[in-house]
């Protein structure tokens, strides 16, 4: 009898999109380290070039180990198809190319990782995208964001630097009710915490140089399409829905359907963007996401584990971790995390802009750094790295007051994670 079970999200973050290497019988999927493949003859040429057959040409637009982890993500996070870019950057601006044009905007989550403020708010104004920031638990906001010239809503599932978990289900609808999708970064949750796709949203993208990878040693991004949004609906998507002259005035949505997103980002978003990702870094994430589900456990359990600590620490005048029951997200991290709220959070230090920095100079084991989602336990104090050209106002604005340090919880016995901040807290109240 055949075995018909939907394999679990465990088993399908080892196998899904991958199978033995047909040439050699290679069991983990190989880097291919190539620019270019040879064509059968001059027809099979032409019909790639067509997109009449699948195959691949150049690894700008799709690449064999690339297109392992393309499969592995879209089965993860239960959508059709994925694209994998150079960075989580890329993966954003990736996903919304296809959406966008000159005068139209973007209502997006005013609690976002720094980075992607910038990019939004500032870079993409370059090219006549405008980013309207609003509170998304203000939901009366969000409606009121919205304009003819509206094209997207986008937010994280767990906000970066933490503690903000999105309402995503009624953020899903009013996209909706306004003909839009709902695009939604899952970095900080992964899929092994949060599936959008089961809360309304209709693509998902990833900075995978995080939890996805795992290892701190690889960047890279994705943009995952759950292959539901009706892109010919309202009108709003003529890159997806109109005759694309640069194919020969070929239609992405008639003709790929349920595709046609992912299509459209490899041969037109990746062929004219050039965001690729680099093999190695697909194998490098592709081994990483094979632990995923049990590193995000680990994490999780850790990250409870020093917030309960540091709320109970003398030095300590407050944490801000969605896992503690006090916590105001706690209830969405039920109800979107599975109980879970990932391994990065805030904490305040007593003695402001001097104690913080002491805190992350007197560390031993967590290492100071930019980055979140390693084996290692990483920390940083934003008012004196990342945001220390705002103003003290802006740096409250954004979660980054001078007393604020950001943990990323690694994989460490938790024991030592903690005699090592007690260490650097202890001197930093000296
Ligand atoms: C790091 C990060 C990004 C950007 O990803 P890169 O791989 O650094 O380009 C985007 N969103 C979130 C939530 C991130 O943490």
């Amino acid at each position: 009898m055949t075995n018909t079970r939907t394999p679990g999200f465990a088993t399908r973050a080892i196998h899904a999109g991958a199978a033995p290497d047909a040439a050699t019988g290679a069991r983990a999927t190989p880097i291919y380290q190539t620019t270019a493949f040879v064509f059968d003859d001059a027809d099979h040429a032409a019909s790639l070039f067509n997109l009449q057959t699948y195959g691949y040409v150049y690894s700008r637009l799709t690449n064999p180990t690339v297109s392992v982890l393309e499969g592995r993500l879209a089965s993860l996070e239960g959508g059709k198809g994925a694209t994998c870019t150079a960075s989580g950057h890329a993966a954003q601006l990736l996903a919304l190319f296809p959406l966008m044009g000159p005068g139209l905007e973007i209502v997006a989550a005013n609690r976002l990782y720094g980075g992607s403020v910038t990019q939004l708010g500032r870079a993409f104004q370059k090219f006549g995208w405008t980013t309207r920031f609003v509170d998304f638990d203000d939901l009366a906001a969000v409606r009121a964001a919205i304009t003819p010239a509206t094209r997207v809503l986008f937010c994280e599932s767990l906000a970066n630097p933490g503690g903000v978990i999105t309402d995503l289900e009624p953020i899903a609808e009013i996209a909706h009710a306004a003909k839009v999708p709902l695009v939604v970064d899952n970095t900080m949750a992964t899929p092994a915490l949060c599936r959008p796709f089961e809360w309304g949203a209709d693509i998902v993208c990833h900075s995978t140089t995080k939890f996805l990878s795992g290892h701190g040693n690889a960047m890279g991004g994705a943009v995952v399409d759950s292959g539901r949004f009706d892109w010919t609906a309202a009108g709003h998507f003529p890159s997806l829905a109109d005759a694309e002259p640069a194919y020969h005035g070929l239609r992405f949505h008639e003709t790929f359907g349920d595709m046609a997103y992912t299509v459209h980002g490899h041969a037109v978003g990746l062929r004219d963007l050039g965001a690729a990702m680099a093999p190695l870094n697909a194998f490098l994430t592709i081994s990483g996401i094979e632990t995923l589900p049990l590193r995000m456990e680990r994490h999780c359990d850790n990250a409870l584990a020093v917030a309960e600590y540091l709320a109970s620490h003398s030095a300590v005048a407050w944490v801000n971790y969605a896992g503690l029951p006090s916590n105001p997200y706690h209830p969405r991290a039920q109800k979107y995390l599975g109980g879970r709220a990932g391994s990065v959070f805030t904490f305040g230090v007593k003695g402001g802009y001097a104690a913080g920095k002491a805190v992350v100079e007197g560390v031993q084991l967590f290492s100071h750094l930019a980055n979140i989602g390693d084996t290692r336990s990483l920390v940083i104090h934003p008012a004196s790295t990342t945001h220390r050209q705002l103003t003290e106002a802006q740096r409250v604005a954004a979660g980054a007051g001078d007393d604020v340090i950001r943990v990323s919880i690694g994989l460490e016995t938790v024991a030592d994670l903690l005699a090592d901040l007690d260490q650097a807290l202890s001197r930093a109240a000296a």
